[in-house]
């Protein structure tokens, strides 16, 4: 499922209080509309209603596309900083999904794609969009003359 929350943030410029809407995950297959505001850049963009200062709030946020079978993570890059963070990989970059869920972890929760850069985040969901389509049109085409 997607996960986001109202929060109350002070900016960072000015120190306004305001509320904000951060996501933490995304599931594009129950929620393709948390898809198009990512691709929108309006994911955990701080913009402050009073001195209009913007920024991207620096939270970890995992998206999903469980049909597509695509999981990829973005972490803020500050985070290589924090012994706990670089405990949940292998000395391979291997993400791992440590015993702590108590649910069945679907596959292509096992094989995530990090990222320390939203463009980027946004850049390898296309790539791999387009390689399902890729694969679809070459797989069902009917025209020799394509092979
Ligand atoms: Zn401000």
């Amino acid at each position: 499922m997607s996960i986001h929350e109202n929060r109350t943030v002070n900016c960072p410029k000015c120190q306004q209080e305001q509320n904000i809407h951060v996501w933490s995950s995304i599931n594009a297959t129950l929620n393709p509309e948390g898809r198009n505001r990512l691709f929108d850049g309006q994911i955990n963009r701080f913009t402050c209603g009073k001195c209009g200062y913007e920024s991207l709030i620096p939270l970890p946020l995992l998206y999903h596309d469980p049909q597509r079978q695509i999981a990829a993570h973005y972490f803020p890059p500050e985070s290589m900083k924090k012994a706990e963070f670089l405990d949940q990989f292998d000395s391979q970059g291997k993400f791992l999904v440590t015993g702590e869920v108590d649910f069945e972890v679907p596959e292509h929760l096992l094989d995530i794609h990090v990222v320390f850069d939203m463009n980027e985040l946004i850049r390898y969901i296309l790539f791999r969009e387009m390689l399902i389509e890729f694969h679809q049109q070459n797989s069902t085409s009917a025209d020799p003359s394509l092979n």
